[in-house]
């Protein structure tokens, strides 16, 4: 019955998303290099369409002296100016095509701070992100429609709530609201015919932790799940995996670039290199999405630090580029008395602990005033692993930084998001 009604909703809502997906099954398997002839291909396409369609692209080729026939190679894709989130709000209305299109999907993306950014997806590009997501599941041998647990939604009011269970319902899905006892047995209950489970992967963290610490019974066969919109902390992964039988994978993307990158089964988060390319200057990331015809998205400054690995074989057998880790966001940076540091840094400091055979800290630091941080951890640290952090700690800010160390903190929440480090200091 799902799978029948799933159907109905692919054919009223996008009914390109079938071919995306037994395209996306057949390049699975591609070589690099194929992947990479096929990149070419659809860039100079895009490069095309974007110069007779977009009045913002049009002016700039032309201003920077750039034709779309100078695209021979992957590498030049660089002749071209990068585009940021601040060009897309700014320009928005020249970066649309002008081109008349069957149908369009009206797009918001939420940020934290600023104003939303809204644009009209094509149904190629609508179909092509979702078929990437589908192709992820089904390296789990998951289908959309079958029975899902949702970890999501804070601040609810009562109505929207209920409406949610509607949709729900005809989706397959149950959702958990809340940390109260009896709707973590609920939810308990519905696991035994789950198949997989995703959301908010500090959610999934805290409910498998009381899970635990209730000794709550629990009978799941699960086959993947999936952290989304926040980072995953490793710290989460040996509790989740004792309670719920799997570790959490991640996906990488946004609303403007579509999926970047999936992890598969054997642990590496695969570039989706059909949809997407992807390059990495001084660490920071910008993405092409090849797809993104009513609103040209080339070289856009996603505004997060990654490490790519082209060089490991991955033993699943894909050929897509790796996205070793993404490390962290771009924007607010860390201010010391002297300097200012990029905020990834945490990211190194605890890495750092792990790799010297210490254990995964789940932390979050927060900055209130210049020259001092708060970290908040989540465990009380024994007394070897205090002094190494003490000693990381100073390692990267020497003298320029005071600093406080809670253990056995509870984090701080920006809306319903869970960050690592918040800095409450404005700058201009
Ligand atoms: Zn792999």
């Amino acid at each position: 019955m799902y799978q029948w009604i799933y159907k109905q909703g692919v054919k009223r809502r996008n009914p390109l998303l079938p071919v995306a997906e037994s395209f996306l099954q057949e390049t699975d398997t591609w070589t690099r290099a194929e992947l990479e002839k096929y990149q070419l291909e659809k860039l100079q396409e895009l490069v095309h369409w974007a110069y007779e369609n977009s009045a913002y692209y049009k002016k700039l080729f032309d201003e920077t002296g750039v034709h779309p026939d100078d695209i021979r190679e992957l590498n030049d894709l660089q002749i071209i100016p990068p585009i940021t989130k601040k060009i897309l709000l700014a320009e928005n209305e020249a970066i649309h095509a002008t081109a008349s299109f069957e149908r369009l999907i009206f797009s918001e993306t939420s940020g934290s701070t600023g104003s939303p950014l809204t644009f009209h997806r094509n149904l190629e590009w609508d179909a092509r992100h979702r078929a990437a997501i589908h192709r992820g599941y089904n390296w789990y041998g998951i289908k959309p429609w079958h029975r899902n647990g949702y970890f999501w939604g804070y601040n609810l009011d009562v109505k929207k709530h209920w409406k949610l269970k509607m949709m729900d319902k005809l989706v397959n899905r149950f959702r958990i609201f809340s940390y109260e006892t009896d709707e973590i047995n609920a939810f308990i209950k519905k696991l035994k015919r789950a198949d997989y489970l995703e959301g908010y992967s500090s959610m999934i963290y805290h409910i498998a932790q009381k899970i635990e610490r209730e000794d709550l019974p629990i009978r799941a066969n699960l086959k993947m799940i999936k952290g989304t919109s926040e980072k995953i902390f490793d710290s989460y992964q040996p509790t989740v995996e004792k309670v719920f039988g799997r570790k959490i994978i991640s996906e990488y993307g946004a609303t403007e670039t579509g999926i970047i990158a999936f992890e598969c089964p054997d642990g590496n988060m695969h570039m989706t290199m059909e949809n997407v390319i992807v390059e990495v200057i001084d660490g920071e990331i910008y993405v092409t999405n090849l797809f993104s015809k009513s609103f040209p998205i080339i070289r856009y400054a996603l505004g997060d630090y990654v490490e790519l690995d082209t060089e490991t074989k991955c033993s699943c057998g894909r050929e897509h580029t790796i996205v070793k880790s993404v490390i962290g966001r771009i924007g607010k940076e860390i201010l010391g008395e002297q300097e200012t540091y990029p905020s990834f840094i945490f990211y190194y400091i605890f890495k750092n602990i792990v790799m010297d055979g210490g254990e995964a800290i789940g932390y979050q630091v927060l900055q209130h005033e210049k020259g001092h941080l708060e970290f908040r951890l989540e465990p009380h640290l024994s007394a070897h692993t205090r002094s190494r952090l003490e000693t990381e700690i100073v390692k990267y800010f020497a003298t320029d930084m005071t600093y406080e160390i809670s253990e056995g903190a509870t984090f701080y929440r920006d809306g319903g998001k869970l960050k690592d480090f918040v800095s409450f200091i404005e700058t201009v």
